[in-house]
């Protein structure tokens, strides 16, 4: 088998900070319990300083995660390096990721800064964090474009000073994989003392080759990978979790090397990305797309029931995909219930059972028979109750081709009731103004979609929606066998999360422009 590859997962720093991408704190806590699960190496919480709120979602994490480590990003200076000590000093194992540019176009146009600037920033910043933290990584900001005499340079320094890892990230996803390879084996050749450190991968996706790239870099020695779950992150993203960890099982006779990571959590861990962030995965991706192992033209799948091995290079089960049975109707009680959500994997607590409960009778009186999958999307509807400002009492809709569509819409805040009517171009629209004019707050819709989760036409459809409030943008999801239910629940849920976060934008991010 070999050395094992760490896996550091950026889905809540590189990730998060992306457009379209962010997550409250409850949110990056969900995220990171299943990270958990799935035992990553490293969780990378955040960035502390950036925000109160991203402080606050590190500290979170950083005292409730066990068994991985938690980092948090730091610029190379005290005062960033002071906040994220702060915020993970309670970690069972934390991490303080230190990083300033190194390539001539970031330091002259950025940085405004000569390499020998450069290079005592880098060394003052390392030593600090490693009075406070006995793990410190530091990353050369555009590495895979920086000279690479520099580069040796500022890396041997660094080691000097204590770093523990030394990540080369591919800042701007420019590098080919022979190129970002030969980066990895050079720093291996030239730095004397590069054997007291770690070497890690960091790949954008810009030409598609951040998988491609990691890999190279681990066949020159890279010891780590940073990437996230579904490939989210800046511009094309970064490199996919899946794919990386799921290459290296496949192919570890090759490659020498595995990972720690519990393969079978990688779909819920995908799934739940989605959910929390209504970023959805292409049908054809790479290991969690819908058609990722769908078999379909005629002539594979003759191959595949004549023996699996003929096409199938690794199993659905193994990334924690289960075939999708039928097996629950409005007679199951809540013993079926929770059986079979351990059986998908989900071990619920009394409470999430009841509650899941209670929206499976719903659902069950609606349609015979209820898939896994409707099951899973009933669980992850459960949003955190504490950011529901407003709750949906009920609404009344009147459409058709002759009549102005109405929605009469009843919200309840603590013990006040408010009902208001609107007409719309169409239901879902009618009820989004009666929405609004009860709440005061205008939302512009920039994103919609339906999706059904499972087969036939009384399936269960998923709402998402993004809205954009006061020039931030706010999601909202919700199930259901109805859309315009659906579509009003989903809405509302982004409305609460504005309002419910109201405060804290007022303490907005800073502007951050620096980019590992
Ligand atoms: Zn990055």
């Amino acid at each position: 088998m070999g050395q094992i590859v760490q896996i550091f997962d950026t889905t809540l720093r590189d990730g998060e900070q992306s457009p379209g991408c962010s997550m409250n704190r409850e949110e990056k806590m969900r995220m990171a319990q299943q990270l958990e699960r799935l035992r990553v190496d490293v969780i990378e919480a955040g960035f502390p300083i950036a925000s109160d709120g991203d402080f606050e979602g590190v500290q979170a994490i950083a005292r409730t995660v066990r068994g991985c480590a938690v980092a948090g990003l730091a610029r190379a200076v005290r005062a960033d390096i002071d906040r994220a000590w702060q915020a993970l000093r309670d970690a069972e194992r934390p991490r303080i990721h230190t990083f300033i540019a190194t390539s001539d176009i970031h330091m002259t146009h950025k940085l405004h800064k000569s390499r020998a600037q450069v290079l005592a920033d880098a060394v003052d910043a390392v030593r600090y964090a490693r009075s406070l933290c006995p793990d410190v990584e530091f990353s050369c900001e555009d590495a895979s474009r920086s000279d690479i005499d520099f580069l040796c340079e500022i890396v041997e320094a660094a080691i000097a000073a204590g770093a523990t890892v030394i990540n080369l990230p591919d800042t701007v996803g420019y590098a080919l994989p022979a190129e970002y390879g030969e980066m990895f084996a050079s720093i291996r050749k030239r730095v004397t003392n590069v054997g007291a450190a770690v070497l890690s991968a960091h790949c954008h996706n810009d030409l598609g080759l951040a998988v491609a790239n990691s890999i190279a870099a681990i066949e020159a020695g890279a010891r780590q990978v940073e990437c996230t779950v579904n490939g989210i992150g800046e511009r094309a993203g970064n490199a996919a979790l899946e794919e990386i960890v799921m290459a290296i099982a496949t192919r570890t006779e090759r490659l020498h090397v595995a990972t720690g990571v519990h393969t079978e959590e990688i779909y819920r861990a995908s799934k739940l990305l989605s959910t929390l962030t209504g970023m959805l995965v292409q049908r054809n991706k790479a290991i969690v797309g819908a058609n990722a192992f769908a078999h379909e033209a005629g002539i594979h799948q003759d191959g595949v029931l004549k023996s699996a091995i003929t096409y199938e290079i690794m199993t659905p089960q193994s990334v924690g995909i289960r075939h999708s049975t039928l097996v629950l109707g409005k007679h199951s009680g809540r013993h079926a219930l929770k059986a079979r959500f351990a059986e998908l994997g989900y071990d619920l607590t009394q409470d999430e059972l009841e509650r899941s409960y209670r929206a499976f009778c719903a659902l069950a009186d609606q349609k015979k028979e209820v898939y896994d999958e409707e099951l899973i999307a009933i669980l992850d509807d459960q949003d955190a109750p504490a950011s529901e400002v407003y709750h949906l009492e009920g609404f009344h809709v009147s459409t058709g081709t002759s009549l102005r569509p109405t929605a009469t819409v009843e919200l309840r805040q603590g013990d006040q009731r408010f009902i208001d009517s609107a007409t719309g171009d169409g239901p879902v629209d009618a009820a989004y103004r009666a929405i609004e004019r009860i709440t005061g707050t205008m939302g512009k819709l920039t994103e919609y979609s339906l999706k059904s989760v499972s087969l036939g036409h009384d399936t269960v459809g998923e709402a998402f929606i993004r809205v954009e409030i006061d020039g931030v943008l706010y999601n909202g999801r919700a199930a259901s066998t109805d859309i315009v239910t659906g579509s009003v629940v989903a809405y509302l849920g982004a409305l609460n999360r504005a309002l419910a976060s109201h405060q804290s934008r007022l303490r907005r991010r800073q502007p951050v422009t620096e980019e590992v």
